[in-house]
């Protein structure tokens, strides 16, 4: 046998004992070398075939991904590591570094107790370090430290031992300096990373070698030894007196919780249902005899097996054959066809797994990344994942030969649900479909699966940007009427509070056209600034839109209530000015009149009468076009900054700080989207490609006034309307 199927036969025993098991994963800023470390981790504990070991990268296993050299999916990946004569269970989930794929990266981490932080020692804290950081510690998952690419402080900058103590002394800080910011109050200090404790350790990933306080006392290797070897450019025999994958693994084995102790902590803060309740306590206590309840955090797709369910199991065994329900697919029940624990692009079966395990299933159809999946009919679903950001761009995708027609519709259902920030609008009469991601990156990486991966020849448009409308100022009473003329609405607009916008943005304020606890939505909206009364009479929430009806003790409006809750679900969808979504817009319903016979009041006669008067009232307040902005993130050589600036400038870019350290200049900008397309080859042939950057989706901004009417004069003429929108007049006449 092998060195890898001994490991498969040692990782189905251990996985028994949750004590033996850690759920970990790396986090990093893009290039910092997350991958490489997960796949020495890997190879290091004997988890892939020796003769593909250094060959393959394991865990990039999408063909594209390697091509690209980025890491988009979040794969799992266990590991067998003895500690004391003791084996462990490490699960590693690889989490994407481009923050355009931020969606994946909370989901990964739901999953998991603890993660590496990998910080490249050159380039230190950068923005994504902030970021993912952040997101960790908001689902309570506890850092530790890997300072990586300590041979480049030598190779490449010559740094003496005492400037590169200094060096790492300088990361710890700025990195404690986040934790403490960002950490759960009870954690602040707990959770902060120190050599003394053996929670930061230094090396390089890519050279597989590897030091902790620890590390030091048990092989015998000095920090001077370290500096010496490296001098001597002789990292081999470091690798073999401190290997990476020990000394990593050690840590993880010391600092990291079991799934056991993490989950008294986490399941308060990832499910909201009661705690008190025999599920709530057999996760707290990931009870392998409690109801059957796992967090599925990614839909991989396999040639072979179909979809595939990968999560985290909190409470109770799954087995072959289990008859499970998948949150918001009601009554119906899902047979597990088969169940497996990963392995980088292996998926080795078992017949049983038990909570606190990572696991693979098959047969769980409907479930998306997100899904609750539970042997309890009505479980409560963990809460819904925060969404750092909405996708901001769009293409639209053809097949090119009309045989495929039904086949990129099952593939583009397929890539939605495997990818929940990828939006699909599928139009089967016109056959021209929309599909939105997060930026252009994100895109073409999912343009390049469909024609890779499953073989549908496609045509794409240029990417499109995805405004939104909103108003300027408080607009209406307008009226809008039904066409029998029977009926009567009346409706203000105004823009919706700030902190409420974000409120629901962020989830912490739901959307819905249903409440079923409407007085802690509308304490909930006093405390985010809305007036008293106004929070009280909420209808529905969309987007960041909100319906409230504002009117006292008018006949029948009860039994029209839902019309009028379709008609402005509707209208936030397409807005007045260009067919855009609606943002930030407050919708007041302050007055009706309608006929005493419900006949004369149907969806016909109510939808287009408060659509009008909704869209009047717009026109009135003063509409405005609004376009995603992103910030830029950009990493250069001094002597680049000129060319940098200069082509952010060409660009409508704003430049909001620029901060020289010993190496390099960091530039921050925002920008429009609108104006980063082809960004990537711009700014890499404008520095001759000494250039690390990155970007994230920050939020919507005003299209300059004098540049509104022109775009949207072009949107409207690319989606086939008339080139100018309409005005008030014409919303009254109708
Ligand atoms: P990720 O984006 O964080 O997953 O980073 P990768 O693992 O893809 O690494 C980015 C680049 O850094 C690759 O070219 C790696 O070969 C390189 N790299 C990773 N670790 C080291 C290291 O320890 N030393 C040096 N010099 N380069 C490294």
């Amino acid at each position: 046998m092998g060195r890898k199927e001994e490991n498969i036969k040692k990782a189905t025993k251990i996985m028994e004992d949750i004590t033996k098991i850690r759920n970990i994963g790396t986090i990093a800023h893009i290039d910092h070398g997350k991958t490489t470390l997960s796949d020495n981790l890997i190879a290091g504990a004997g988890m892939m075939s020796e003769e593909l070991a250094g060959k393959q990268l394991v865990l990039d296993y999408d063909e594209q991904e390697q091509a690209r050299g980025i890491t988009i999916n979040a794969a799992a990946a266990s590991m067998v590591h003895e500690v004391d004569g003791v084996e462990y269970l490490i699960n590693l989930i690889d989490t994407p570094g481009h923050v355009d794929f931020g969606g994946d990266v909370t989901r990964a981490l739901r999953a998991l107790d603890g993660a590496i932080l990998v910080v490249d020692s050159v380039e230190g804290v950068m923005p994504q370090t902030e970021t993912v950081l952040r997101q960790a510690m908001k689902e309570k998952v506890k850092p530790v430290l890997f300072i990586n690419k300590v041979d480049r402080l030598i190779n490449e900058l010559k740094l003496s031992a005492d400037e590169m103590q200094k060096r790492f002394g300088k990361i710890i800080t700025d990195v404690n300096k986040l934790i403490k910011l960002y950490a759960p109050p009870e954690f602040k200090d707990a959770w902060t990373v120190k050599v003394e404790k053996g929670t930061v350790a230094f090396g390089s990933a890519y050279n597989k070698w590897a030091l902790s306080i620890s590390s030091m006392q048990k092989f015998g290797i000095t920090f001077k030894d370290v500096y010496d070897y490296l001098q001597k450019g002789d990292q081999a025999t470091l690798a073999k007196k401190s290997p990476l994958h020990k000394v990593v693994l050690d840590m993880i084995v010391h600092h990291i919780p079991n799934p056991s102790e993490a989950q008294k902590y986490r399941i308060p803060q990832i499910w909201k249902g009661d705690l008190n309740s025999d599920v709530g306590k057999a996760m707290l206590n990931a009870d392998p005899k409690g109801p059957t309840v796992l967090m599925v955090t990614k839909i991989i797709v396999d040639q072979h097996a179909g979809e595939i369910a990968v999560g985290r199991l909190y409470s109770g065994t799954i087995r072959k054959g289990d008859e499970l329900y998948i949150s918001d697919m009601g009554d119906r029940t899902y047979r597990v066809q088969q169940l497996a624990m990963m392995v980088g692009p292996d998926r080795i079966p078992v017949d049983e797994i038990k909570a606190g395990n990572i696991v693979a299933v098959v047969g769980l159809k409907d479930a998306i990344a997100g899904s609750t999946v539970s042997s309890l009919k009505n479980m409560e679903p963990f809460e819904p994942m925060k969404h750092y950001s909405d996708p901001v761009v769009t293409m639209a995708i053809e097949a090119k030969h009309t045989k495929d027609l039904p086949k990129l519709i099952d593939v583009l259902r397929l890539i939605a649900k495997a990818d929940p920030s990828i939006q699909v609008e599928i139009n089967q009469e016109t056959g021209e479909h929309l599909i939105s991601g997060m930026g252009e990156l994100h895109l073409e990486v999912t343009i390049y699966r469909i024609v890779n991966d499953y073989k549908v020849e496609i045509e794409t448009s240029e990417p499109i940007v995805v405004y939104r409308e909103t108003v300027d100022h408080k607009g209406g009473p307008f009226e809008g009427k039904s066409p029998n003329k029977h009926n009567r609405f009346y409706i203000v607009v105004e823009p919706l509070e700030e902190k409420v916008v974000q409120g629901i943005l962020s989830g912490d304020v739901q959307q819905g056209d249903r409440f079923k606890d409407k007085k802690t939505l509308s304490k909930k909206l006093e405390e985010l600034g809305m007036d008293h009364e106004e929070a009280k009479r909420v209808e529905a929430i969309k987007g960041p839109n909100m319906l409230l009806d504002m009117t006292w003790g008018i006949q029948y409006l009860n039994e029209t209530m839902e019309l009028v809750k379709q008609a402005f679900l509707e209208a936030v969808d397409k807005g007045p000015l260009a067919n855009e979504k609606l943002y930030g817009v407050k919708v007041k319903l302050v007055d009706a009149k309608l006929h005493e016979d419900s006949i004369h009041r149907g969806p016909a006669q109510v939808i287009p009468a408060v659509r009008n008067a909704i869209y009047g009232a717009i026109c009135q307040g003063e509409r405005i076009l609004l376009e995603p902005i992103q910030n830029v993130f950009i990493s250069v050589p001094t002597e680049e900054v000129g060319n940098v600036t200069r082509e952010l400038q060409q660009r409508r870019g704003v430049i909001l700080s620029i901060e020289q350290e010993e190496y390099q200049t960091t530039v921050k900008a925002k920008a429009p989207v609108a104006e980063l397309f082809g960004f990537a080859s711009a700014i890499r042939s404008a520095t001759s490609g000494r250039v690390l950057w990155s970007t994230e989706n920050a939020g919507y901004e005003r299209v300059p006034r004098e540049l509104q009417d022109d775009v949207v004069r072009k949107i409207r003429e690319r989606k086939g309307l008339k080139p100018e929108p309409y005005d008030e007049s014409y919303y009254a006449s109708l």
